[in-house]
């Protein structure tokens, strides 16, 4: 059995006609016109996959194949039609699209499976225009945190108003929360959105599981003084032990080859800012990941050592404040050894790989196993409306997922 790689193409075309922006790019955010429109036409095609569709509190899009058992927890696979503001066509659209050309292909040959099926497009994945990510999967597992529908959009409008608009009641998100033990596993496809797969010229890959992300906000203070008139060895500039730290962070993150860890000082704030002023104040983000604890945690050690070192080489103080500790979440070992098998069965020669991004399989991850499909993205891009990956490969994807959840549905 495979899937119709022609119809899927054409599920693609269709979708990115909603919230285009420019040639090849989307703008498609969360609970508005734009993602009912791609719900709508998304449900369209869930429903002509023999699957009862609806829209729940968090307005996430349920489509459901009911199983001969439909007691049995579900098998869940899903991602997000939700886009950055200036995103492509792909991130998130491959992982619900493909799941529905599955389903599609297991209804179409009449396969009807003991446990029933449900692909989901989970609201607000990107986490960008209420600056908080993952509402839609965080909501079905009763994790949304004190105050997130009062968080306000760029234009004033609130979470809660939004999702009122989008026609969801949000006085009975309970109605729309999974009971625990309801979910058997959950699936997702996803564009790589990194160069791995590219650079080996693969188009699949495995993976092994979700990075631990720790972010830091660090600030450090010295003094500020003239800069024509205060002589070096007094000095206590802020910005150079903060220059020392940003390479730290880079350094350290480089140790082992094939490059595991990532390390990054993303944002850079320094007071007065003026140019002849030695500065004395910096505040910079860290943010560390690692597919591995034990080594992030060797790697943290390390790096609080090196600030400790720099701060007191120039006669700084400094003052670390954590933002985000999550763990690395895994992948089941038994999803995927199924799904290597399918690739094996398709000779794709497929490599594992961790991911670095979040995706709503992290949410998931904490109440059910979970297994992740890499399609190959050219370049490594995305969040951005050059982000590409070619039809063949996601067909390939598509038949690897196929291929899983059939395998799944045996057991
Ligand atoms: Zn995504």
């Amino acid at each position: 059995m495979k899937i119709n790689s022609a119809r899927l193409e054409q599920y693609f075309e269709a979708m990115s006609l909603i919230g285009k922006i420019g040639e090849t790019g989307t703008c498609r955010p969360a609970h508005t016109e734009l993602e009912k429109q791609g719900f709508e036409i998304a449900g369209s095609w869930m429903k002509e996959a023999g699957m009862t569709v609806r829209i729940d509190n968090f307005g996430n899009l349920i489509g459901r194949l009911e199983g001969k058992n439909p007691d049995l927890p579900v098998l869940m696979m899903g991602s997000h039609l939700d886009s950055q503001p200036y995103g492509g066509r792909f991130d998130g659209v491959a992982g619900v699209l493909c799941a529905i050309e599955v389903v599609k292909t297991l209804h179409e040959n009449g396969i009807v499976p003991e446990r029933s099926i449900e692909v989901i497009s989970f609201a607000d994945e990107e986490g960008w225009r209420f600056n908080k990510g993952l509402f839609g999967s965080r909501g079905i597992l009763g994790k949304l945190e004190e105050g997130e529908l009062e968080r306000a959009d760029a234009a004033g409008i609130t979470r809660g108003q939004a999702l009122v608009a989008f026609g969801c009641d949000i006085t009975k998100f309970k109605d729309s929360e999974y009971q625990p033990g309801s979910i058997f596993c959950f699936l997702e496809l996803h564009i790589e959105q990194g160069p791995i797969l590219d650079l080996a010229n693969k188009p699949i890959g495995v993976v092994s599981g979700i990075s631990g992300p720790l972010w830091w906000t660090v600030k450090l203070k010295g003094m500020a003084g003239h800069t024509g008139s205060v002589p070096m060895p007094i000095r206590k500039d802020a910005l150079v032990g903060a220059a020392e730290i940003i390479v730290a962070v880079n350094e350290i993150a480089n140790q082992v080859p094939g490059n595991p860890t990532v390390g990054t000082v993303g944002t850079l704030n320094i007071f007065p800012a003026s140019r002849n002023i030695i500065p004395e104040e910096v505040t910079f983000t860290v943010d560390l990941r690692d597919i591995d604890l034990e080594r992030r945690n060797r790697y943290e050690k390390q790096l609080r050592d090196r600030i400790e070192f720099i701060c007191a080489k120039h006669k700084l103080t400094y003052e670390i404040s954590e933002d985000t500790k999550s763990d690395p979440r895994y992948c089941a070992d038994w999803i995927k050894e199924i799904i290597h098998a399918e690739c094996q069965k398709l000779q794709l020669d497929e490599i594992e790989l961790m991911s670095g991004p979040f995706h709503d399989a992290l949410a998931l991850s904490y109440v059910c196993d979970y297994g992740m499909i890499f399609v190959r993205c050219k370049d490594g891009i995305s969040h951005n409306p050059l982000e590409y990956a070619s039809y063949e490969d996601l067909a390939i994807g598509a038949n690897v997922l196929l291929g899983t959840v059939q395998q799944i549905l045996n057991r």
